[in-house]
Parts: structure tokens; sequence; C-alpha cells
């Protein structure tokens, strides 16, 4: 079956279809739809119910929407679902004009913005619960099928942010993958394979829980 994916990141799309292999995955660019809302909710699965009723109301078919981020607790879990904006602690949310910094230069940024925080004490309890570089990403994900017809599931992978921009590992996967570390694998998110990632992250396990639920809709 065909389902769209309401995204324009390619990754993404490479990540979904890895773990649906039986359905096509389909995102706006690959039929010349623009698609661009604007993500105004404040909390993950708000952004990802916008985009996939955005899509839905184009396409008309089945459609996956997928919103997420990286959540630091020393940090109160910025840049949370401002992850793709974020360029700095001056700009927790995005530059005014919408551009967007390399993710080189984002890496950066978060790592030296957790140093200044736990060099100045005063974390969050969160971070003290869970270790003072503690961090996860979270993913929202909906399935809608149709006006007031649809599906929702949230999942997060937790890991650690490395020390020093020197540390970061790994070409696989995309975004801060290179620079969260996984203390049990003892390697970064970046230098798992796309089935050691897609069993255990955010995305594969709401993916997972999906998917029971359009098996068992027979769609
Ligand atoms: P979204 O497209 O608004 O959902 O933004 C997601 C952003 O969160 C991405 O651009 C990345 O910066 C970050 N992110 C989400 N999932 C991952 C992941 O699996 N690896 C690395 N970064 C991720």
């Amino acid at each position: 079956m065909k389902i769209y994916l309401a995204t324009g990141n390619k990754n993404k799309k490479r990540e979904m279809q890895q773990l649906l292999p039986e359905h096509e995955i389909l995102i706006p660019s690959d039929e010349g739809i623009y698609f661009d809302p604007d993500e105004t909710g404040i909390t993950f699965y708000e952004n990802s119910l916008i985009k996939a009723k955005a899509l839905y109301d184009i396409v008309h078919k089945p459609v996956i929407a997928d919103d997420s981020g990286i959540c630091v607790d020393a940090l109160g879990g910025a840049p949370g679902i401002y992850s793709s904006r974020y360029a700095g602690p001056d700009f927790m949310k995005g530059k005014p004009d919408g551009t967007k910094i390399p993710q080189e230069e984002q890496n950066v940024f978060l790592i030296n913005q957790l140093n200044e925080a736990v060099k100045k004490g005063q974390l969050p309890e969160a971070a003290y619960l869970h270790g003072k570089r503690s961090c996860h990403y979270t993913c929202a994900m909906v399935l809608y099928l149709g006006t007031d017809r649809l599906y929702v599931c949230q999942e997060t992978f937790e890991g650690t942010l490395i020390e020093d921009i020197s540390k970061k590992a790994g070409d696989g996967g995309f975004g801060y993958d290179p620079i969260v570390f996984l203390p049990e694998f003892n390697k970064t998110v970046a230098q798992l394979s796309a089935d050691e990632k897609n069993g255990i992250s955010h995305r594969g396990k709401a993916t997972k829980q999906l998917k029971k639920i359009i098996d068992s809709l027979n769609i």
C-alpha cells in the first residue's frame, strides 16, 4: 500500500521505508507536492498531527507524520521540538529569519551549551536522576486515515551527549546521531547499523507499534 510520509526529510523516508518494507513510502516531493505546514504546536504530538492532517487534506490517502527531536535533561528538555531549527543558546527556537545552521554547528553548540549548564550546576532534577549528560530522542508518530480517524504512538530513545566534539563518531544515521553516545553499546548512534538503530530508536519503536495497527486494520 502507498503510505504518504509528511516530511521533506529524505533520511526519515529512508528509515521509514526500512521499517515498513511491505509498503511504498512516499514523501510530498516525490509527487511534486509543495509541503511546508507551520509547526505551531508546543508538543511533538501536536506538530505531528498538524503535519499529518495537512498532508491528508492534500492527498486523501493514508498518511504517517513523525515529529521528533532531541531532549537534553540538563537543558530542561531543550531543544526538543525545535531540534531542527536549534541554533545555539541565543536561538533555542531557531533564527528569526528562519535560516538553519549546518548540523555540525548545531552539534558543537549543543555540546558546549550542556557543558556550560553542567559547570554552572543548578540542573533540573531530571538531570541528576538520569545523569548530568543524559538526553533522549522523542518521536511522536500519527497515522492519519481520515477526518477524525487517527492513531498516535510516541516513543523515546535514551543516550548521553558526548563531552567534546572531538569525540563524535560514526557516519550512519543523521542529525545529532554522531554526538549521542549509548553506554550499553559503547558506541554513538551514528556507529550503529541501520538495523541496529531501527531496533531501538524512538522512530523504530513508534513505527513498530503503528505497524501493528496498520496490520490489524488491513489497510
Ligand atoms: P522534525 O523534522 O521537525 O521532526 O525535526 C526533527 C529533528 O530532530 C531533525 O532535524 C534532527 O535534528 C532531530 N532528530 C530527530 N530524530 C533524529 C534521529 O533519529 N537522529 C538524529 N537527529 C534526529
